[in-house]
């Protein structure tokens, strides 16, 4: 039977590192995450099992340093040229085992995007946060504190609405920002995180891009307060929950760039928030499609294999359709970031819009294709020992996050058939 490595990646771009990144994470995977992971949602408050696992990847396999540069002591893919191809990489077999994993890691570099990457890296910045991540033996993780209790996918509308209903406000106090407000969901919140980037407005209400502001907060700064996990239909890797920022003073050089460039470079990590989307899809549907493999050639109906009868062929040939769709598209999605002399650079709507309708299809095309293999197995799909549940259930949710599928279609009909009013 072909293996996953049989679906297509475009072998043409692939980063370098390909190989060797693929081969060490599956081998965490398949070590020490596939076979704990059917007992990870009863551990979504406290992660006893989940622990070990996220430090043998952030911290063993030195995961939590890559994007700082190496004199810090990282990795130095922030300044790579094949930093979307070899991200995608990584994400991919991460959440080929767990895609909540897969989200806890890529948000980790989610807000670090932000003064890591060339050309806009902060020094200063990186030299600041590099000890924390990279001189330690401990997992780190970092947030991207974006959604509101007013809504999420509105401050994520960024070319429509610019940040106007953003009500966490930054003031400046001598050489301090005061940042006042409230948060819901940030992945790696519930007490993950150990940094927040916070999303602000220095004048709440505007739309005028100069006022808003990313501002990066430690969590343990005095008026930082997370609440507990929220207990989710999956995902339990992913600790999220409210955040409030009462009177939080940092220093002024803690906001990553300054008026107008960190809204130009916040929809760089939309670009690679959607990116990281691609790739724990296609994680996913590789898996589901090694189970369905498994479990088609091991159960029978009517004397025969469930894959020699026609309709169950049918919705396979679907399925297998899917995963060789899904993947090569995120690959190439992944390569336009890393060829900005091609497609421009990440932070242009052009590339937002683009990630978003790639998104949107390919959620779509999966959470089909994951009920179908749902329908195929029957009662043993609901089987929690199959674990082809596990990825129907967390994998909905990729389809929820960064402004839902309504945010999606919003912003690719308004940059393809250019509509006003949306
Ligand atoms: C597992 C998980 C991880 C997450 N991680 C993060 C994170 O790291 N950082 C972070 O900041 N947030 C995070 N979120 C939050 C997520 O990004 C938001 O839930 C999402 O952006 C939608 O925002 P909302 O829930 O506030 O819904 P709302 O913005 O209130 O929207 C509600 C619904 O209305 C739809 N909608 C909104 N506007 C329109 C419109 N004009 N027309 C039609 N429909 C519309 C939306 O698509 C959505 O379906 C996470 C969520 C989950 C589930």
């Amino acid at each position: 039977m072909r293996t996953i490595d049989e679906i297509t990646r475009p072998l043409e771009y692939l980063s370098p590192m390909d190989r060797h990144l693929g081969k060490i994470i599956r081998r965490w995977a398949d070590e020490q995450v596939i076979p704990l992971r059917q007992r990870y949602d009863e551990d979504w408050e406290e992660h006893r099992l989940i622990e070990p696992a996220f430090k043998a990847l952030m911290v063993d396999l030195g995961l939590q340093r890559l994007l700082f540069p190496e004199d810090l002591g990282g990795m130095g893919f922030g300044h790579s040229s094949y930093l979307g191809t070899g991200g995608f990489r990584i994400f991919e077999e991460v959440a080929r085992a767990d895609s909540a994993m897969a989200v806890a890691v890529g948000v980790t570099f989610w807000p670090l995007i932000m003064v890591c990457n060339e050309p806009h890296v902060n020094r200063r910045l990186c030299e600041e946060l590099a000890p924390r991540f990279c001189d330690t033996d401990r997992p780190v993780f970092a947030a991207n504190a974006m959604t509101e209790p007013q809504g999420g996918a509105d401050i994520e509308n960024l070319d429509l609405l610019g940040g106007s209903t953003i009500q966490t406000s930054a003031t400046l106090d001598g050489d301090q920002w005061v940042v006042n407000g409230h948060k819901l969901w940030p992945t790696n919140s519930g007490g993950v995180a150990d940094l927040f980037g916070v999303v602000c407005s220095t004048n709440p209400g505007s739309s005028d891009p100069k006022d808003f502001a990313f501002i990066f907060v430690p969590a343990d700064t005095e008026g930082v307060t997370q609440g507990g996990a929220y207990q989710k239909a999956g995902m339990a890797a992913d600790k999220n929950s409210d955040v409030w920022f009462d009177n939080v003073r940092v220093p002024v050089w803690y906001r990553a760039h300054g008026p107008g460039d960190d809204f130009t470079y916040f929809k760089e990590v939309v670009t690679f928030g959607l990116m990281g989307s691609l790739a724990f899809t296609s994680g996913v549907l590789l898996n589901t499609y090694e189970l369905l493999q498994e479990a088609t050639s091991r159960l029978f109906f009517r004397g025969r294999p469930l894959k020699e009868n026609d309709d169950i062929a049918g919705r396979l040939s679907g399925f297998a359709a899917t995963v060789e769709t899904v993947r090569i598209l995120g690959f190439q999605y992944a390569r336009m970031i890393d060829r900005r002399d091609l497609y421009g650079a990440p932070w242009s709507d052009d590339m937002v819009a683009k990630g978003r309708a790639y998104k949107m299809l390919a959620c779509d095309m999966a959470v089909k294709s994951l009920g179908q293999a749902m329908d195929l197995l029957g009662a043993h799909g609901s089987d929690r020992v199959a674990d082809v549940e596990k990825h129907w259930r967390d994998f909905k949710i990729v389809q929820l996050w960064m402004g839902g599928k309504q945010l999606c279609q919003m912003e690719v009909a308004r940059h393809f058939f250019e509509c006003e009013s949306l």
